[in-house]
């Protein structure tokens, strides 16, 4: 399993918002290569499927709903520590809470609206790319 690689989504809120290009920059900036991109969206069956490790939790429903409200931008990240640095790149969950120059701190409207998705570990960003991906699209 590649422990250089993470996977991202910029949410439906920061593509609506126009932000897709200030959030790559900033990806771009810290390092990041490229591995694999998409610009799609998810129907309702795929957002419940890619967030079934959450269904028990009480937002499961509104996030399943946000998430397949409007496009994203979906993608596989390589860089040394991808997982561990890409979570330090977008900041905390609740933006509010999130470090000062943090992508989410910058672009996020909201905890649930929080502007990108970043895999929280080797095993999940594998089955994440692997959610979008097949082998062909990645370089
Ligand atoms: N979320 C939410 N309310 C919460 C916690 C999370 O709407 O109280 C949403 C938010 O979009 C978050 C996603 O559910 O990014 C997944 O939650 P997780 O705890 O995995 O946060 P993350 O790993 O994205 O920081
Ligand atoms: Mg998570």
């Amino acid at each position: 399993m590649a422990t250089n690689r993470t996977f991202t989504m910029i949410k439906p809120d920061a593509v609506a918002n126009g932000s897709i290009g200030g959030i790559l920059k900033m990806i771009n900036e810290a390092g990041f290569r490229i591995v694999a991109m998409k610009y799609t969206k998810l129907s309702k069956e795929a957002a419940g499927s890619f967030y079934e490790v959450h269904k028990e939790r009480p937002f499961y429903g509104e996030l399943v709903e946000y998430m397949s409200s409007g496009p994203i931008v979906a993608a596989i990240l390589e860089k040394e520590n991808a997982v561990v640095d890409f979570r330090t790149l977008i900041g905390a969950t609740d933006p509010t809470k999130a470090a000062e120059g943090t992508i989410r701190k910058i672009y996020a409207k909201s905890i649930a609206a929080n502007a990108v998705h970043g895999s929280d570990s080797d095993e999940n960003a594998d089955i994440e790319g692997n959610f979008y991906f097949s082998k062909l699209e990645r370089f």
